[in-house]
């Protein structure tokens, strides 16, 4: 049997390991927006899933494929779910975790709620005008550390503590965190998503 065509909407080499590595059990080939030249779409929108559906819309309508775009990014309760959207160039730009984290680690030195989560949606369309799109999504709670811990993950990881396991989410085995993270979470729902709906 063919195996069923589906387009990442992203250019993130590990994002396109993980995704493949769920959904090519599933029939599914999975290819990146870049395999077809695919523009880098905008994202206007104040909401992940808003952000999440242009991309995806971007990508199927550039390859007639079907298409898959994540959203995702960490927002602080005092901060009333900043940095959210804004999360990957929260510094400004050009994009550094470095200043990103700066940048919150400041803002928060003197606030004492200092709970965060992170938050990633995944839209799937069947074709660029579907109106009925698969949408999962997973939420990951911690708080901001001052300091940071822990040499794993990327982005706000060092500073993204889990009081439960009295860890970073930088300490974790990448194992571990893909399996608990608000990413690992959606893309459970996916694959079950997609095993009922699709294949
Ligand atoms: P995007 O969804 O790939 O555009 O990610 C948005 C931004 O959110 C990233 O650049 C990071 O700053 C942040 N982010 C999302 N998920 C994670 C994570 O698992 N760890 C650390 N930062 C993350």
């Amino acid at each position: 049997m063919q195996k069923q065509k589906l387009v990442i909407a992203s250019n993130n080499s590990g994002k396109l390991r993980e995704i493949g590595h769920l959904l090519e059990p599933l029939g599914i080939e999975v290819l990146p927006q870049s395999a077809f030249n695919v523009p880098e779409a905008d994202e206007p929108y104040q909401t992940f899933v808003e952000n999440a559906l242009a991309k995806a819309r971007h990508a199927s309508a550039h390859t007639n494929l079907p298409s898959l775009a994540d959203d995702s990014g960490i927002c602080v309760d005092a901060l009333k779910g900043k940095p959210g959207i804004l999360s990957a160039r929260y510094g400004g730009e050009p994009r550094s975790d470095e200043r990103n984290n700066q940048k919150l680690i400041d803002v928060l030195k003197n606030q004492s709620d200092r709970r965060a989560h992170y938050y990633c949606v995944i839209v799937l369309l069947h074709h660029a005008q579907d109106p009925q799109p698969i949408i999962v999504d997973g939420t990951w709670y911690g708080e901001i550390a001052l300091t940071p811990r822990g040499e794993g993950g990327f982005g706000y990881d060092p500073y993204f503590f889990l009081p439960d396991l009295d860890k970073t989410a930088a300490e974790l085995p990448m194992e571990q965190k893909n399996r608990i993270s608000h990413r690992g979470k959606a893309l459970a729902q996916l694959v079950e998503r997609i095993r009922e709906e699709w294949v």
